[in-house]
């Protein structure tokens, strides 16, 4: 028994240090964390049964992994620990029960905080200003990160009054759900695979050696304790309790969460718990569970720490959030770029509350490791309100004859025969005609983040192109009125409105138009990039992939990915039709040239927010129409173009009788500056 015990402590010794260097390390996990949990647990549960197996380098023993290459690594004044886990109010009460015993039963209040899941640091103040920000790492070192944390608006970058010579405070930088989804959404677009939760793409942007990667992903913190170092601070007396530090390092100007809350009793704490076990979907971060801690400073420091952990705080895990139910079906998407998406169809199964039919399933090695089959139960797993994925079949309820997953061999939408690049997770349908990738494209290319051709929503897109109206992108520029007409169940106002739009989209900036196009690994973040680099679409097309990949955040295979696009002739025929109809292809928006500076002698004020652009840009093109721009509305003002919430200036052109165009009749007017856009209130 020992000997199969030891083997076993050996396997999963091996086991969990793969997947620490996997999540720690690379922030790619291949398990979930409850699946992770549950070796943990039956690791610790072999080395307390047999105490001699437990190694010095047991992953029992350790936190996090080792600081990565690339960054300068700092040394923590206090180590950065680990949390033991209950993992129900069993757990909890002895947890409460052993700490008690160890101060001689002394009363002590609890804080009960939510357990964010991002990515813990330390971060410095010399004299009030931010001077250090540091990873966890392996506990002792951690990675220097502080340029990185600068990007992130919620970390102070010099401290309200108040603040001591030096003090040290700990937090978690965490990647807010709606930018997971955002990033996933560009990814889905641009047929990168897809990342897998919230946590590690967090932590992967943090430990990014480029902070551009991380200031474009609008990180944020909660902060949740002071150091242990800078505790010392406060034991002169001032400060006794973390609910009190807490409260400091609010006045001080630190972001504190608002849901903590100070328990006197362990039935407020399961309360507290049992609350936030449902509503958790609600918050818009993602956290696994509730740490509870003992307030008192002095009776944290006499607790001190065990191994990896704190005596003085315990993590309470949610409750795993999984379900098995029947895979009925592998359904395949063809995504914009020909990528073919595998997803799960399931027999509705409700996850946390919520009924899950569709799961997503990356792709077919995926499908391969992790053996799924047609058929098989399978278990499903919601992590926050992120889309649901397999985890894996329950293998023993394997349906006889079951047959290995294999993606088609030809597009389910054009029966184009399939491509798997070698060095792709995607299989892709290289028919760049496919009808289903086009209509990807032109849905990517209209939508908000790219052109913005409001009141082109998806039916409209998949109309046009069923009529043959719209066969590639620049066919957008054709269309007329006329023609918008004979459509069933278009009026005459949303034509206006949808030819005004593609009349404004001819002026979004480069980076806009460059993410529209679609091409492969070319999401808006690299947009930018390759903007920042280059002034114009000609110069981008007439870049070598060697100097492409010269770009920082450019990698090679993008690099290769962006040449390519550039060698196919429809591709550059687009571009060349997207010219002709005046669509902007440079870094400035070009200046509209009417050769006639038809708005001369006009003065236009623009208010309140409009929402195909900036007040800037809408300012811009007056002004490039000869038009001049005041901010107040006087007499001698001819429109004002009113957003939403114009607030005074409506109110001011109202009382004098000034003509008040809203966003649709401004675009009109922009189409054809040479008409009187008359009246059009808003
Ligand atoms: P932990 O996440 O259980 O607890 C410690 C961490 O909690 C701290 O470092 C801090 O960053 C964080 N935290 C969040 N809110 C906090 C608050 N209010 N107060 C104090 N701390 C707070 O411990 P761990 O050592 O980071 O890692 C274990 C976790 O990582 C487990 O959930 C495990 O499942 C997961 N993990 C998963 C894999 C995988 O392959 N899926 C691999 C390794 C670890």
């Amino acid at each position: 028994m020992a000997q199969a015990a030891a083997k076993r402590a050996e396997e999963l010794r091996r086991e969990l240090n793969a997947h620490n260097h996997r999540y720690y390390v690379l922030d790619d996990p291949v398990i979930s964390d409850a699946q992770y949990d549950l070796l943990i647990q039956e690791l610790r549960g072999l080395e307390s049964q047999y105490p001699e197996l437990l190694t010095p380098d047991s992953p029992t023993q350790r936190v996090g992994g080792a600081a990565a290459d690339g960054f300068t690594q700092v040394e923590h004044s206090a180590p950065m620990l680990s949390l033991g886990n209950a993992f129900n109010r069993g757990d909890l009460e002895n947890w409460l029960r052993r700490t008690k015993g160890l101060v001689d039963d002394a009363d002590f209040d609890l804080v009960c905080e939510l357990k964010i899941d991002g990515l813990a640091v330390n971060l410095t103040y010399e004299n009030g200003v931010f001077v250090q920000g540091a990873t966890r790492g392996d506990g002792t070192i951690g990675e220097d990160v502080t340029q990185n944390l600068r990007t992130i608006k919620s970390i102070p970058l010099s401290l309200l009054e108040g603040a001591p010579a030096r003090l040290e405070v700990r937090g978690e930088v965490y990647l807010p759900i709606s930018e997971f989804l955002r990033l996933n959404e560009e990814r889905t677009e641009t047929g990168e695979q897809l990342y897998r939760n919230p946590r590690n793409t967090g932590a992967g942007s943090l430990r990014n050696l480029d902070p551009k990667v991380t200031a474009s992903r609008n990180m944020q913190i909660w902060v949740y304790s002071l150091s242990g170092a800078a505790a010392s601070v406060l034991v002169d007396g001032q400060i006794t309790g973390h609910w009190e530090a807490l409260e400091w390092l609010k006045s001080l100007g630190f972001r504190i969460n608002p849901h903590n809350k100070i328990c006197r009793t362990i039935d407020e704490v399961i309360d507290y718990y049992d609350s936030w076990v449902e509503t958790r979907h609600d918050l818009p971060y993602e956290a696994d569970g509730v740490v509870v801690k003992v307030s008192s400073l002095a009776l944290q420091e006499e607790l001190g720490v065990v191994g990896r952990e704190p005596r003085w705080a315990i993590a309470y895990k949610f409750p795993a959030e999984q379900a098995v139910t029947r895979l009925l079906e592998i359904g395949i998407n063809v995504g914009r770029t020909g990528s073919l998406n595998p997803y799960a169809l399931l027999e509705p199964v409700i996850v946390s509350g919520v009924t899950v039919q569709h799961a997503s399933l990356h792709n077919e090695e995926d499908i391969h490791r992790k053996d799924i089959r047609v058929g098989d139960m399978v278990t499903v797993e919601r992590a926050g309100d992120v889309i649901p994925h397999v985890i894996g079949p329950v293998l023993s309820e394997r349906p006889k004859n079951s047959i290995i997953f294999q993606m088609p061999s030809h597009c389910p939408v054009c029966s184009t025969g399939i491509v798997k690049p070698a060095d792709e997770a995607m299989h892709r349908c290289p028919n760049t005609s496919c009808p289903a990738q086009f209509f990807e494209l032109l849905k990517h290319f209209v939508s908000k983040g790219a052109t913005d051709i409001d009141g082109l929503g998806e039916r409209w897109c998949q109309i046009l192109i069923d009529q043959g109206m719209v066969t590639d992108l620049a066919g957008l520029y054709t269309l007329k009125k006329d023609g918008l007409l004979q459509l069933d169940r278009m009026g005459d106002k949303l034509a206006t409105r949808i030819l005004a739009n593609i009349e404004l989209s001819k002026q979004k900036s480069l980076p806009r138009l460059l993410f529209g196009l679609g091409i492969i690994h070319v999401g808006s973040e690299v947009a930018e990039l390759l903007t920042q680099a280059y002034d114009s679409i000609d110069e981008i097309a007439a870049a070598t992939e060697e100097e492409l990949a010269e770009i920082p955040g450019i990698g090679p295979k993008i690099a290769a990915s962006i040449a390519s696009y550039f060698q196919v002739d429809s591709n550059l025929s687009v571009i060349e039709k997207l010219r002709t109809a005046g669509v902007n292809l440079k870094q400035e928006p070009r200046q509209i040239n009417t050769g006639d500076l038809s708005l001369a002698g006009k003065t236009f004020v623009v208010t309140g927010t409009l929402s195909g652009l900036s007040r800037g840009e809408a300012e811009s093109q007056i002004k490039a129409l000869g038009g001049k721009v005041t901010s107040s509305v006087t007499k001698n003002t001819d429109y004002v173009v009113v957003g939403e919430s114009p607030g005074s200036k409506l109110a001011s052109a109202e009382r004098l009788g000034t003509k008040v165009l809203n966003e649709e009749a401004f675009a009109e007017f922009l189409a054809n500056p040479l008409s009187d856009p008359g009246e059009t209130g808003s």
